[in-house]
């Protein structure tokens, strides 16, 4: 055989190999069946090829039948490769069916060299080769039946799914149906010229396979790609431009044809200069800018599209409005930033303002930044109702609004009854003097003054955070009250000082802990029935290096600000269990010892929980252990606070409510509250008449804690007439200077020597 022929097989082989492995791979059953197909069909080449060339007459007769016997099989994976192909599922036992009658075949044939029930076998001389070929008797026609049958099926498949398909996917079937036609013609061929030539047909199995492998999962509909994009870029909701290489337009959507009048869009310098763009050779990559256009504004982006040599090809526009989202971003800072009721700037909003106002102002004038407080806000709401609250901060509001018109300044209502203002240093006095008690008419017919309370602070280094600015007006506002209502405070350098130690404190407090500069002090309790020392308060003090010794009052609020206390109390809890059992182990002490605790520790730990676990491990009775809790200082959550005092008492403990009759604390406190003693400040009982009003309502109230079987301490005794009072109101306990002050450990058991 020539070599040609040897290197046609040669490369129809590899090929169809490569085909192989790429069908296997998509792991399909479409994909499997191809790829046997393909498999069937490289036996067949394989087969004819050993035929003319091994030599043996008997082998080439068997691979002239097998050639036949892979056809059979390359036909038969082809026919059900096809099904799928055009979305036909053929039945189980319809392939079956069909393998047995190609097994059948196949079998005949591989048979037919021993007994030529087919046909017989000639040799000729094709192309200098020797080859064995069929001489077919009647029985061939078995064969021949089954291959057109399948090819018929194949092609009525293929024609019924032309006609059927949408017009966008017609070529993709077409083409396999060409392959299939060329098949079959090369094949009919060369079976009518078996005596001239190499039988090429066999090769033309492989050309087809490899065609429908195209079809089947390469083939793009490049039509409807293009009229999908169409549709895409007509029904997005951005506008969209497209110009060629020489700046030519080439497409626009509709959206930008609304948007952008045709003489504009026509050519990409005319649209350049409408959107005021760069020269364009400046614009190598992708360019993004924000425009007005017929009054909504669109982010516009510029894309020069290059292909892999960099050689520039076309460009796109596409124009995204941003109006709706530009709007909603606005309305969402206008929210944000004002207070609705006032229509003046919220806390947020005039920082925001305030900032911007300085930054931007370039005068050398001074600026104050100040807070006006309403008086007494609450009570107006209350007495009045809250819409009389809104008529008051809208008219306090319109007020400073005028001042706008004075002088530069920013304001905004940055509490519930507080306005803030940055105003030139100069107009202070003028605001303060206009301003402190306004004549208002706050609806049906209620006429009020309302009171002004004005903390300023000089803006003295103008980058620091107006927030720090406004913590010091602040604070100068809070001493008008403790200043006996003067209508108005500066911040000075005292205060300043003042929270340069509430930061020291704050600072120190972890290591003050750690260095044990926390102790306690005793404060004895007196029964003043038999006059002796009953009980003792523990009070705790810090031992500052430099400060010296700081009294609760100093550290206990600011400690209750950031939750520091509970390790406080924790502390002392301890300490007092453990002097507890010392003085008691030494006979030196056997009564109770209260401790306070803090409205953070009910909400933040489980105290009851905590005390039990003290009292365990210092093995001390439960009932020396008296706990103090201040009931108005959980008016927020009042069911913490009744759960812990029950807990604290099914455990034993003794709760008793301290400071009662200060501050907010009510009758209905002692109705609600599981507790053991009442703790009575003496400003209750001070200075009462016997037949006064006050005084009947003390002594009912001592009766009635009386009654529920509760103890009362009377605090704060500090004069003879006072401890007279406590008697006369039935006080069980008294505890204040009058007695003792609080007392260091060692001068406490002094103290219980000498009165017990
Ligand atoms: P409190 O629980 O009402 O404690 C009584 C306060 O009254 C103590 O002030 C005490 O020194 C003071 N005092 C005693 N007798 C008299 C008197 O005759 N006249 C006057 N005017 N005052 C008297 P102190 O030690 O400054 O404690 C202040 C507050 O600090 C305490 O008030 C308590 O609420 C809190 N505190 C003290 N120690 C602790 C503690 O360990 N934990 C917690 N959470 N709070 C504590
Ligand atoms: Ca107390
Ligand atoms: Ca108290």
């Amino acid at each position: 055989m020539v070599l040609s022929v040897y290197v046609v097989f040669a490369v129809i082989i590899l090929i169809t190999a490569f085909f192989i492995v790429k069908t296997l791979r998509t792991k399909t059953r479409m994909g499997n069946m191809l790829a046997y197909a393909m498999v069937s069909g490289l036996l067949v080449l394989v087969s004819f090829f050993l035929n003319c060339v091994i030599g043996d007459e008997m082998l080439m007769m068997e691979f002239c039948s097998l050639a036949a016997a892979f056809t059979d099989w390359s036909l038969y994976f082809l026919l059900m490769f096809i099904a799928e192909f055009v979305g036909r599922r053929i039945k189980r036992e319809m392939r079956l069916f069909s393998a047995c009658v190609f097994i059948f075949d196949s079998v005949l044939l591989i048979t037919n060299p021993i007994n030529n029930f087919l046909g017989r076998y000639e040799y000729v001389e094709l192309e200098h080769v020797k080859c064995s070929v069929m001489v077919q008797k009647e029985l061939f026609v078995i064969h021949i039946a089954l291959c057109y049958c399948v090819v018929a099926t194949m092609i009525i498949l293929l024609v019924d799914k032309i006609i059927k398909t949408s017009r966008y996917y017609r070529l993709k079937y077409f083409l396999a149906f060409g392959a299939m036609v060329l098949l079959i013609v090369v094949d009919t061929y060369y079976k009518l010229s078996i005596e001239n030539d190499i039988d090429y047909s066999k090769v033309f199995y492989s050309f087809a396979a490899i065609v429908f492998y195209y079809s089947a999962y390469s083939f793009s509909p490049r039509q409807l790609t293009k009229s999908l994009q169409e549709y895409v870029n007509d029904n997005i909701s951005d506008a969209m431009i497209m110009y060629d290489n020489e700046g030519s337009v080439l497409r626009a959507n509709q959206m930008a044809r609304n948007l952008i009048s045709e003489d504009i869009i026509v050519t990409k310098d005319n649209l350049f200069k409408y959107l005021d763009l760069f020269d364009e050779d400046d614009s190598e990559g992708e360019v993004k800018v924000r425009r007005e256009i017929a009054s909504y504004l669109y982010d516009v982006t510029y894309n020069p599209i290059y292909d892999r040599h960099g050689t520039y090809l076309a460009s796109t526009f596409i124009f995204h409005d941003v109006t709706q989202v530009e709007r909603r971003l606005e309305r969402e800072h206008e929210i944000a930033t004002m207070d609705p009721l006032t229509r003046s700037f919220n806390r947020t909003g005039f920082f925001e303002a305030a900032r911007e106002f300085l930054d931007t102002s370039d005068s050398d004038a001074g600026y104050t930044l100040m807070i006006n407080g309403i008086n007494n806000f609450k009570g107006i709401n209350g007495l009045y109702g809250t819409k009389a609250g809104d008529t008051v901060l809208i008219k306090i509001s319109r007020m400073l609004h005028d001042y706008h018109h004075e002088f530069p300044m920013i304001y905004g209502r940055t509490a519930e009854g507080k306005f803030a203002m940055l105003l030139p240093t100069e107009y202070v006095d003028e605001i303060v003097s206009s301003m402190t008690t306004i004549p208002m008419d706050i609806g049906n017919d209620n006429h009020i003054h309302v009171d002004l309370r004005h903390g300023f602070v000089l803006l003295e280094d103008r980058s620091k955070p107006l927030e720090y600015y406004y913590e010091r007006a602040l604070l100068a506002l809070a001493r008008c009250k403790n200043r006996g209502q003067i209508p108005v405070v500066e911040f000075t350098a005292e205060m300043q000082e003042e929270i340069e130690q509430r930061e020291l404190l704050l600072s120190e407090m972890h290591d003050a802990i750690e260095r044990k500069e926390f102790f306690i002090e005793l404060q004895p309790q007196i029964d003043l029935n038999k006059n002796v020392v009953c009980g003792a308060e523990a009070l705790v003090r810090w031992n500052h290096p430099t400060l010296g010794k700081i009294s609760p009052g100093e550290f206990i609020p600011l400690f209750e600000t950031n939750g520091f206390i509970t390790e406080i109390d924790r502390f002392v809890w301890n300490e007092v269990a453990e002097l507890i059992k010392r003085f008691s182990e030494a006979g030196y002490y056997n009564g109770p010892v209260s401790v306070n605790v803090s409205q953070v520790d009910i909400t933040t730990i489980d105290v009851a929980r905590e005390l039990e676990a003290i009292v365990n491990k210092y093995e001390i009775p439960v009932n020396r252990f008296h706990v103090e809790i201040t009931e108005s200082a959980c008016v927020d959550n009042r069911d913490a606070l009744i759960r812990t005092m029950s807990a604290l008492r099914s455990k034993g403990f003794i709760v008793e409510i301290d400071d009662f009759g200060s501050g907010y604390s009510s009758l209905n406190a002692l109705v609600d509250l599981p507790f053991d003693v009442v703790k009575l400040d003496m400003m209750f009982m001070r200075d009462k008449a016997p037949d006064e009003k006050g005084s009947v309502i003390v002594s009912s109230m001592t009766d009635m804690i009386h009654k529920l079987n509760a103890k009362i301490i009377a605090e704060g005794v500090e004069t003879g007439s006072n401890v007279e009072t406590a008697r006369k109101f039935n006080v069980d306990v008294a505890q204040g200077y009058h007695y003792s002050r609080p007392l260091s450990l060692t001068d406490f058991l002094d103290y219980v020597k000498q009165h017990c």
